[in-house]
């Protein structure tokens, strides 16, 4: 289904305001959902497409977050209880109920958070997909049997449900990283409470509502499973602060998580901390150059430049970086920016006048450090005077000077040169963030010394494709000051759980590990 022609493209403000916050309405109602509980005056929601307001919410105090922890602790006693692939019936269910209800879902998403359609409609996918994902986990929670080195004893591990999982999104994957973390912990038998962005509280509420109903028609899911507390900062320092929350699960800035850490850090809790990315790629002489220049213009502007994976970073062969700038500054000129709800466009808004100025900012210093910029500029698009239409930025740098090395979170793609595989890899890794890098070459040898210990450091390494688009499957995260945790993928269910190390002794005797005697006189 394509958006609703009538708020496809831009008309008037006033219009628009009107028929964004009615859109909202009826995807709530088409939902069977309703926010009038959570309205109220201390959180005004906006639409980036063009700055009008969507609704006005109340924020959780820390008084409410304590007792959404009570309620969660109540889930969790007795959902810890339910067999896990009878856990993973409710996600199913929920699953089907996502995919039912795509198109709205990806509309109000898109809405809210400005991505375009498409991207809209694949973070839904991915919320099916995660689904689908946790659903067959639910059967393969196993943990190890051990070869004993003590006659006639079985040492095993078990893996057991941990607790309540508190976490804490980022505004541009409003609904998939919440799903990837809260789905794979309901299998593995943990409650969850759920701190949206405070920029994108109606899909987390959308999201979160179609779960709430899944539960409600599930005899075995316990009340209050699955809770979503509104609210910014502080109440996100609530739920890092609270001991009964045994795992946070954090995604956002660096500066965030740095706080985050700390005070779960200080109580001993679990954190798993999903962080900024400046991710690069590098294009070496032998690449397939029409191939890595569709990777890197959609890696560099998708989501306008918003995703944590984002491409920041081109590292090009100098014996090709004057024509491929060519290419990339010609192609870049063809990307349509506009609403997202007009399937046409490439790039829809950034999130708001924030994200913009801190854009223009790093454009300012990239020139005082040598950049020479092109493009960058705001667009002025009839009837959305309020939202904020960027033109993606290339940045032609003498070096990786300070402004390279920081996440702009905006849609800035930053050019160096390079002589020798060494060299590019030096610039790869010379950040401090480690999440996503890649590779275009033809060349084995090259493609293979990227992805190994002497190559990029980072999470993901990827070759002949751009930084960004992770599949669910793979383990999602990555180093230094990206944090080091895994959301999602591969065996980082173990994040949701705890485990538990058991030897039996089936023998009559009493042997000591390692040897040790330990012989004593007991009377018979
Ligand atoms: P942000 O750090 O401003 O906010 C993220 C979330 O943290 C929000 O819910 C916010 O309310 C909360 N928060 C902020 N400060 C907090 C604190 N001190 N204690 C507890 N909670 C706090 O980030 P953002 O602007 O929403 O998102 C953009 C950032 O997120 C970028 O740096 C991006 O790279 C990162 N990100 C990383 C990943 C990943 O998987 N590595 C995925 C998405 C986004």
């Amino acid at each position: 289904m394509n958006a609703p022609e009538n708020i496809a493209k831009i008309p008037s403000t006033a219009r628009v305001a009107s028929l964004l916050a009615k859109q909202v309405a009826s995807t709530f109602d088409q939902l069977g959902l309703s926010f009038d509980d959570r309205l109220g005056s201390d959180l005004t929601v906006f639409s980036p497409i063009d700055g009008s307001e969507l609704a006005a919410l109340r924020m959780a105090t820390p008084g409410d977050v304590d007792a959404m922890v009570a309620n969660a602790r109540t889930a969790f006693a007795a959902w810890k209880l339910v067999p896990a692939p009878h856990r993973g019936e409710l996600v199913r269910r929920y699953g089907a109920l996502v995919r039912e209800h795509k198109e709205p879902l990806s509309l109000l998403l898109s809405i809210e958070n400005g991505k375009i359609l498409t991207e809209a409609r694949g973070e839904v996918q991915e919320v099916i997909d995660i689904c689908e994902y946790a659903v067959g986990l639910s059967r393969q929670l196993f943990g190890l049997t051990i070869a004993s080195e003590r006659p006639e004893h079985r040492l095993t591990e078990y893996w057991h449900p941990m607790g309540v999982l508190g976490l804490i999104s980022a505004f541009n994957f409003p609904a998939a990283v919440w799903a990837w973390g809260t789905t794979v912990a309901l299998v593995c038998g943990d409650s969850a409470i759920w701190k949206p962005s405070e920029k994108t509280p109606l899909t987390a509420l959308a999201f979160a509502g179609l779960l709430a109903k899944a539960a409600d028609d599930y005899d075995l899911a316990p009340d209050h499973l699955v809770q979503v507390a509104i609210g910014d900062a502080r109440c996100g320092t609530a739920i890092a602060d609270h001991p009964d929350v045994a795992i946070v699960s954090a995604t956002g800035s660096v500066r965030m998580g740095q706080d985050v850490a700390v005070r779960v850090a200080g109580r001993f809790g679990r954190s798993v901390l999903e962080l900024g990315g400046n991710n690069a790629a590098i294009i070496a002489p032998s690449a397939d150059l029409d191939l890595a220049l569709r990777g890197a213009v959609f890696a560099a502007t998708g989501t306008c430049g918003q995703r944590c994976t984002t491409l920041r970073r081109l590292i090009v062969h100098n014996s090709i970086r004057d024509a491929f700038v060519q290419r990339l500054t010609a192609t870049f000129a063809t990307l349509r920016i506009g609403s997202p709800l007009d399937d046409a466009t490439h790039v829809g808004p950034l999130i708001d006048q924030m994200a913009f100025d801190g854009m223009q900012r790093a454009l300012e210093q990239a020139r005082r450090e040598g950049g020479i910029v092109h493009g960058g500029e705001r667009l002025d698009l009839a009837g959305a005077t309020d939202g904020y239409y960027v033109r993606p930025a290339i940045v032609e740098m003498p070096g990786q000077s300070a402004i390279v090395r920081e996440e702009t979170f905006a849609p800035i793609l930053y050019v160096m040169g390079y002589d020798t595989l060494d060299d590019a890899i030096a610039l790869q890794n010379g950040v401090s963030q480690g999440l996503s890098s890649s590779i275009f070459t033809n060349d084995m040898r090259e493609a293979e010394r990227f992805q190994s210990a002497q190559g990029s450091d980072c999470g993901i390494v990827n070759v002949n494709i751009g930084t960004s688009g992770a599949e669910i499957g793979g383990a999602f995260g990555g180093e230094k000051v990206t944090g080091g945790g895994r959301v999602s993928g591969s065996d980082s269910w173990k994040n949701y759980m705890r485990r538990a190390t058991a030897t039996v002794n089936y023998s009559a005797s009493l042997p000591l590990a390692q040897g040790v005697k330990f012989d004593l006189d007991i009377d018979p």
